[in-house]
């Protein structure tokens, strides 16, 4: 039983290394009543937190400092990125928008739709994509498709309608260099299993919304985690097919920032360090007044040379 308490106590010492420590701890339980047993307890004590250190230190160019500003961009955390102390929005319903017009095109059954129900999925499950095709206008000659999936039998114009403004409006909102790649938008049906998870098909410039978490229901500060997200999925989407970003010179810059992150997400692999990483760049370059002055300041010292990359390329951002 005592054991068991101390492992607690180290658990919340050791996070990182916590599992396995305690792990060890609970095997030598048993030992307990033998001889030399407080001479063996405390050296696996002092073994395991020189353990962890050492796994901080490795991790970390500064030995117990998180080396990312974030967990996720937009992770509607209550911690995160998206809102100020002051309640500051990052975006609103009403933030500058280029969008014009909203035409319905044609009735559409698109075979083989990747969907990814929850984060974890694979892409491997398809389906048949009933929708509603509609193709929105924006300023700058911007348009795209709108693909607004209804169920079988439960078919619903008026309501597609609505989803496919409210997302229209959203796309606005995305500064020209987001939008100018991107082609399609496929919103799936909530049958209320998924997560609310968003995800691009890598070979494709398209990107796919599930709106349970999203949509004109949601409070202003899940629209601002919303708004983020979509300029996430966009950064895949210019990253992968347009051969405006040098993976080289990317890598180059990542590595020049010594193993700092805009997020945690971010460590996944290079794509999503890009998508993360963009995201942050708009933060400080465009928004930098909803977000936290020390968030600034930290993005702008861990990530510099990303920050500077992505300022060479002289993206057009209006209307940000
Ligand atoms: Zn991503």
């Amino acid at each position: 039983m005592l054991l068991e308490q101390i492992a607690e106590v180290v658990t919340e010492l050791c996070h990182y290394c916590a599992k396995d420590y305690r792990a060890r701890i609970l095997v030598h339980e048993k030992d307990f009543n033998n001889s030399d047993i407080m001479k063996k307890f405390l050296s696996i004590i002092v073994l395991g937190l020189l353990w962890c250190n050492v796994g901080f230190a490795s991790n970390d160019p500064v030995a117990g400092i998180v080396p990312w500003v974030y967990n996720f961009t937009a992770s509607g955390k209550a911690s995160d990125v998206w809102v100020n102390k002051n309640t500051t929005y990052i975006f609103t319903s009403d933030s500058p928008s280029t969008f014009k017009n909203l035409i319905f095109k044609k009735e559409k059954s698109v075979n083989n739709v990747s969907k990814k129900e929850k984060y974890s999925s694979s892409f491997k499950r398809k389906k048949l994509f009933r929708s509603f095709v509609f193709e929105a206008e924006y300023e700058d000659d911007i348009s795209v498709e709108l693909l607004i999936e209804y169920q079988k039998n439960k078919k619903n114009f008026e309501k597609a309608k609505k989803t496919a403004e409210y997302y229209s409006q959203m796309y606005g909102q995305m500064p020209h260099f987001l939008k100018k790649y991107n082609k399609k938008i496929y919103i799936h049906v909530n049958k209320g299993k998924d997560d609310g998870t968003w995800w691009v098909m890598m070979d494709k410039k398209e990107f796919h919304i599930n709106t349970s978490r999203c949509g004109s229901h949601v409070s202003k500060v899940l629209y601002a985690h919303c708004a983020l997200v979509m300029i996430h999925e966009l950064a895949h989407v210019i990253d992968q097919l347009t051969g405006v970003i040098s993976p080289s010179k990317w890598r180059k810059a990542k590595k020049l920032d010594n193993k700092k992150y805009c997020s945690k997400y971010s460590k996944k692999n290079n794509k999503e360090d890009f998508a993360e990483s963009v995201v942050c760049w708009i933060l400080v370059r465009e928004k930098g007044y909803a977000i936290k002055s020390s968030d600034r300041g930290k993005i702008k010292k861990y990530i510099p040379n990303r920050l500077k990359f992505l300022d060479e390329l002289k993206f057009n951002m209006y209307p940000l």
